[in-house]
């Protein structure tokens, strides 16, 4: 099963993929938490990403395309993948769509986490994970539990608790702007591709996790109308009447033929209607 996960911050992504992983026995692949793990390496790649992430912006393409052709060669991405965060804009998606045609493996679906603005600042400024073992708890919503699951189980001693650096109030918001920005076109390259599913990631983690697990039983959601009336317009047609049909107005500046078609049509008017020039025969007969 080869997976993306797609939604704003704070819609669940890191939580859900980390359970459908688990579940499905193949890794998550999070471009976060590679990227937190070189920053606290203090690799160079590290060095270069982690003023950017706390200011809330993208890394650079080449960066995080180079970590994830890398981690899908790992032997364990062989039986697939839960992709967390990547990609994150167009660019990456095309990338991702060439590498994995390169590997023969395409995508099998793509699943949108739905969540209302409000919500995810909520979720956000609950969020904290434990700096040992990376599980993320929400002081909010779901705190961690008392007793042997608070054990981390990394350190065998309590979670302890931190909050991300990049989960301030600035941060966030220029982060849900630039997902808005960046990601969202995301939704309409994978409906036109016939993989997109669409859930509502709000309420409980486990009604959550149940609705993507029947998304991703179910066919994905039908390919919007224009891409679907397009495609059998141009199987249907064959080139000559395509040929013939109005030019549009980038097709009239490419073509120099078409710019034929105004002299021709002045032609017509200047000879006017097919009535007028009977009417002038009728004159000059007389
Ligand atoms: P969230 O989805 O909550 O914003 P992530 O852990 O996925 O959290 O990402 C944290 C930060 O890491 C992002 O704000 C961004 O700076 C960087 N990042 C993660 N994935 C990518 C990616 N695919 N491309 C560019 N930057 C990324």
């Amino acid at each position: 099963m080869r997976i993306v996960l797609l939604g704003a911050p704070g819609s669940g992504k890191g939580t859900q993929a980390h359970r459908l992983a688990e579940r499905s026995g193949i890794p998550q692949i999070s471009t976060g938490d590679l990227l937190r793990a070189a920053v606290a390496r203090g690799t160079p790649l590290g060095l270069e990403a982690k003023a950017v992430m706390e200011s809330g912006g993208l890394v650079d393409d080449a960066l995080v395309l180079g970590m994830i052709r890398e981690r899908l060669a790992e032997p364990d991405a062989r039986a697939g993948f839960v992709l967390d965060g990547f990609p994150r804009n167009l660019v990456q998606a095309a990338a991702l769509d060439g590498l994995l045609a390169e590997l023969r493996q395409p995508l099998d679906a793509v699943v949108q986490l739905e969540v209302d603005p409000a919500e995810l600042v909520r979720r956000i400024s609950g969020r904290r994970s434990c700096a040992d073992c990376g599980r993320v708890f929400n002081v909010l919503t779901s705190p961690p539990p008392s007793g042997a699951a608070a054990i981390c189980p990394k350190t065998g001693a309590p979670h302890r608790l931190i909050q991300r650096p990049d989960d301030n109030e600035a941060t966030v918001a220029e982060r849900l702007r630039v997902y808005e920005e960046k990601t969202r076109p995301l939704i309409a390259f994978y409906q036109s591709r016939g993989l997109l599913r669409v859930i509502d990631a709000e309420g409980g983690l486990d009604a959550v996790t149940q609705r993507l697990a029947q998304a991703l039983a179910a066919p994905a959601a039908a390919r919007p109308r224009r891409a679907a009336a397009r495609k059998r317009a141009s199987r249907r047609k064959p080139a000559r009447t395509a040929g013939r049909r109005r030019p549009t107005a980038r097709a009239a500046k490419r073509r120099p033929a078409s710019r034929k078609a105004p002299a021709r049509a002045a032609r017509k008017k200047r000879a006017g209607s097919p009535r007028a020039r009977k009417a002038a025969r009728r004159r000059t007969r007389r």
